[in-house]
């Protein structure tokens, strides 16, 4: 077979010279029904992109990732480190639905959603094609010497593309802090460090880097998801694939197979592969070489699909998909982890509090002649609304002072901290350690109940 025989793509990358040179990728611009499928999908998730900063639900952004201060927010709810554990499994659930997919798909993500293949092809390339033309036009400038021509090409893409790099490490940083926070670069009312100023400079500058020298080598010595697909991918997985069985031996000829040997599906590919030396590392599934690739089986009368979304099982023995034990046991593992998140979601209190002994504090006699305890105690409110809290002791009896305010007041989306006395008469109270039991109430409505130890000495 002669893509057997034909071994050597496997030893090297396409944009690696047998000298150890970076090979400059010059595409031509993909065309047809998938391309433009890709397009709409890739501007419909540009544009979800940079809206989702601007969009508030209730005066709270709709996304926000903020490490520093410890809040998260999706679809407008908060998270709080307390419920750390939600977003872990929501994490684990990504990953493994990732897994799953890429196992009975391959890479469709990195050719059809993958931030650095959308920008890269929907809007960077494009911008190429705009101001140095054609994959040969383009070419012919890198090869010719410094004119006023080539200085004015070259520093004005160079220009869009960093304006375009900032656009997104601008947005990028919006879902970190906030988009008010961002703009206020512009106000003049710098709500941010200079130091952030400085990092949003430097990380929209590596994003230029990524798109405009980079580029196709991020799918491979960069993301880690990419390096993974080793071990990701079987015989039953989708992959954009080449029909050997139809197409070779390649040719001319009446006695040849399919493929006339055009090099369309070549020339279309941003990564330089030539998919019909098999399924290979650099390749994103991206699917131009098949739009490439079925225009000319059009033009020779021969049926589509020569290069197409199959398995290697589909091609090389005509079977169709059918579930692995590895799908079976993934899909398993994912339905269980979801049903748990969800559970985890449905039963997320609005309001959690936390109440602890202060440290290094013993019981002390009060000017009543009670004994008291000195108690911390922590509301979260990720309602709405704000909420008035009151403390009071089911057991024993005695009462709850709380220093300030009797009455707790806690902003919506807000954490509230407060110390309070649990008063105590002489008689009760022992030597050893004594179990209360203390209900919090919000308004009349009790949310629940607390228990801790009493210091009897
Ligand atoms: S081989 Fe085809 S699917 Fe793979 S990256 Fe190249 S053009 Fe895209
Ligand atoms: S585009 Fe199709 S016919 Fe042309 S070289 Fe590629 S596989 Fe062969």
């Amino acid at each position: 077979m002669e893509q057997e025989k034909n071994r050597t793509f496997r030893d090297k990358i396409s944009y690696v010279s047998e000298q150890g040179r970076r090979v400059w990728i010059y595409a031509k611009r993909p065309a047809g029904k998938l391309y433009n499928y890709r397009m709409l999908l890739g501007y419909f998730l540009i544009t979800i992109f940079y809206i989702v900063p601007y969009v508030k639900v209730n005066g709270n952004p709709l996304f926000l990732v903020n490490f520093i201060e410890r809040k998260f927010i999706l679809f407008s709810k908060i998270f709080w480190p307390q419920d750390s554990y939600i977003l872990f499994v929501t994490m684990i659930s990504f990953f493994i639905f990732i897994i799953l997919f890429t196992a009975i798909y391959g890479r469709v993500w990195c050719g059809w959603a993958c931030p650095q293949s959308v920008f890269m092809e929907l809007v960077f390339r494009n911008i190429e094609y705009l101001i140095e033309g054609s994959p040969a036009e383009q070419r012919k400038i890198d090869a010719e010497n410094l004119t006023f021509k080539k200085i004015f090409q070259k520093t004005l893409k160079h220009l869009i593309f960093w304006i375009i790099a900032f656009s997104m490490g601008f947005t990028l940083f919006a879902y970190l802090m906030g988009i008010e926070k961002l703009l206020s670069i512009f106000y003049g009312t710098l709500l941010i460090s200079k130091t952030t100023v400085v990092v949003l400079f430097v990380f929209s500058t590596v994003i230029y880097l990524v798109f405009a020298k980079l580029r196709e080598l991020t799918c491979t010595i960069v993301c880690p998801y990419g390096r993974l697909q080793g071990v990701l991918l079987d015989k039953n997985s989708m992959a954009v694939s080449y029909d050997f069985k139809r197409g070779e031996p390649r040719g001319n000829n009446s006695k040849d197979g399919d493929c006339i040997d055009c090099k369309s599906c070549v020339q279309v590919c941003q990564q330089g592969v030539d998919i019909r030396n098999g399924i290979q590392l650099e390749c994103t599934n991206c699917s131009a070489c098949i739009d490439a690739c079925n225009k000319i089986m059009l033009k020779q009368n021969k049926p589509k699909g020569l290069i197409r979304y199959a398995s290697l099982n589909n091609i090389e023995n005509g079977t169709n998909f059918k579930m692995t034990p590895r799908i079976i046991i993934y899909s398993t593992v994912l339905v269980l982890l979801l049903s748990f998140l969800i559970t985890l979601l449905a039963t997320r209190k609005d309001i959690q509090t936390t109440i602890l002994r202060t440290p290094g504090t013993l019981a002390f006699q009060q000017e009543d002649g009670t004994v008291g305890n000195l108690y911390n105690i922590k509301i979260i409110n990720k309602t709405h609304n704000q909420i008035s809290v009151t403390l009071k002791l089911i057991s024993p009896s005695g009462n709850i002072v709380v220093a300030g305010n009797q009455q707790l007041i806690v902003k919506d989306q807000e954490l509230t901290e407060a110390v309070f006395f649990v008063n105590l008469s002489k008689d009760i109270v022992q030597e050893k350690d004594l179990e209360i039991e203390i209900a919090i109430y919000a308004g009349e409505e009790l949310l629940e109940t607390k228990k801790n130890t009493f210091k009897g000495k």
